[in-house]
């Protein structure tokens, strides 16, 4: 698997925080990413040209920022969310926003992402290609991305926007120059699908095999697509060197995706014990977005208008939600942090955390999940997730030196995203 699609230096032309001089974090409580734990004694962790050059005591620097009594940890990672929402799905905010008035609102949503920390993203379904680069070539700030594009469904999926009346819901998946047609039925229409979507730039390819939440006309507990057509996605993706993530939260939808070979398992409402030893064998990573049933009967609460059907089907999956969770983290399932942001609003990413360490995660866990963990899931882990002598320098700067996850977004102090402060 290349790391190539997270790697991609800035280009100069825009990209004005990217500096040749030598910075320098000292005296830092650092989580380097791994043990769980912080190092028992401070250090001084020093980067130039985007990376991270010498760890160690008393370092010098062009810049020095004293981190006495602070907590430096990698740039934090979150693997699911959508730019193009922004807990905000009522179809008639769809209907009345301009169609470009979609990407400035992206910009304004990755930014805030990147303020409370988040230095890399796996976007699960929205934003295209152009998105991505604006970002990557310094036009716009926010975090390195690899992107999904659309959101593969059966016709009557969780990505189907058919409504009872006849029409089609508008929403973060109407199809658009840089953004396929989403709904695909049978193999071959799958290996045409998979293909252009690589050819639109997809770095990880995004797959229901379950039905949802927030799609009216679908049941969360029944599995969607065939073994056949999710054979086809696998192996299309994986000559291309794409991983596959699917949004499976039926108990039988997520066995299918674990037997065809997808890499992770998003939201994972209903695990069994199966299911659970399946993961293990395989080695398939599960992303829990504990925050995303959440979200949708807050969302409810402060006044946007969601059908009844999606908020009776939110009401009835957060308890079973959180207790496969609980499941999976006590059989030792490999969890990478995600949130589903955009079913939320984004810039509250950092709850989740606190959501795992409430279902028997340790903080550091939790932490190594949001940071190492989820690097290996995206397969950039040469690169990203740690603080290393010769990574990319995205490290995060915290008030106060514990681990402790109940009040971090308050905490962040600074962001560096490529050597350069960038909140
Ligand atoms: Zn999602």
């Amino acid at each position: 698997m290349t790391s190539s699609t997270c790697s991609s230096t800035p280009d100069p032309t825009y990209h004005q925080a990217m500096t040749n001089s030598r910075l320098v974090l000292a005296n830092a409580t650092l989580f380097d990413g791994t043990n769980q734990q912080v190092r028992s004694e401070p250090v001084d962790i020093a980067m130039a040209d985007g990376r991270v050059v010498e760890i160690g005591t008393g370092l010098s620097g062009d810049e020095v920022i004293d981190c006495s009594g602070q907590l430096v940890t990698p740039g934090l990672i979150d693997c699911h969310v959508h730019f193009m929402a922004d807990g905000d799905f009522g179809p008639n905010v769809h209907a009345q926003t301009p169609f470009s008035m979609t990407f400035f609102q992206a910009a304004e949503r990755m930014k805030r992402t990147l303020e409370c920390g988040i230095t890399t993203v796996r976007e699960a379904g929205g934003a295209d290609l152009g998105v991505k680069e604006a970002r990557d070539k310094g036009l716009v700030l926010g975090p390195r991305m690899q992107i999904s594009i659309s959101i593969l469904s059966q016709t009557g999926g969780h990505g189907d926007t058919w409504a009872v009346c006849g029409a089609h819901m508008p929403g973060m998946l109407d199809p658009h120059p840089g953004r396929p047609h989403n709904i695909v039925d049978g193999p071959d229409e799958m290996r045409i699908k998979v293909r252009e979507l690589i050819r639109a730039g997809a770095d990880v390819i995004k797959v229901c095999t379950s039905g949802g939440v927030l799609s009216p006309r679908d049941d969360p507990q029944h599995a969607h697509f065939m073994a056949d057509e999710l054979d086809v996605l696998v192996s299309e993706a994986t000559a291309a060197h794409r991983f596959v993530m699917a949004h499976a939260q039926a108990t039988q939808g997520i066995k299918n995706a674990v037997r065809a070979g997808i890499r992770s398992i998003e939201h994972g409402i209903y695990l069994d014990d199966e299911a659970i030893q399946m993961m293990l064998d395989a080695g398939t990573y599960l992303v829990p977005t504990l925050i995303a049933p959440m979200g949708v009967i807050d969302a409810a609460e402060r006044g946007v208008d969601i059908p009844d059907v999606i908020l009776d089907k939110a009401r009835n999956v957060v308890d079973v939600h959180r207790e496969s969770i609980s499941k999976a983290i006590d059989a030792g399932v490999q969890i990478a942090m995600g949130t589903d942001a955009g079913v939320t609003p984004h810039g509250e990413n950092l709850r989740e955390l606190a959501e795992m360490v409430s279902l028997g995660m340790s903080p550091g866990a939790a932490f190594e999940a949001s940071t190492r963990v989820a690097a290996e899931l995206m397969g950039i882990e040469n690169d990203i997730g740690t603080i290393e002598v010769g990574k990319v320098a995205d490290l995060v700067v915290f008030d106060g030196t514990t681990l402790d996850v109940s009040d971090l977004r308050n905490r962040v102090t600074r962001v560096i995203q490529d050597g350069a402060e960038v909140a």
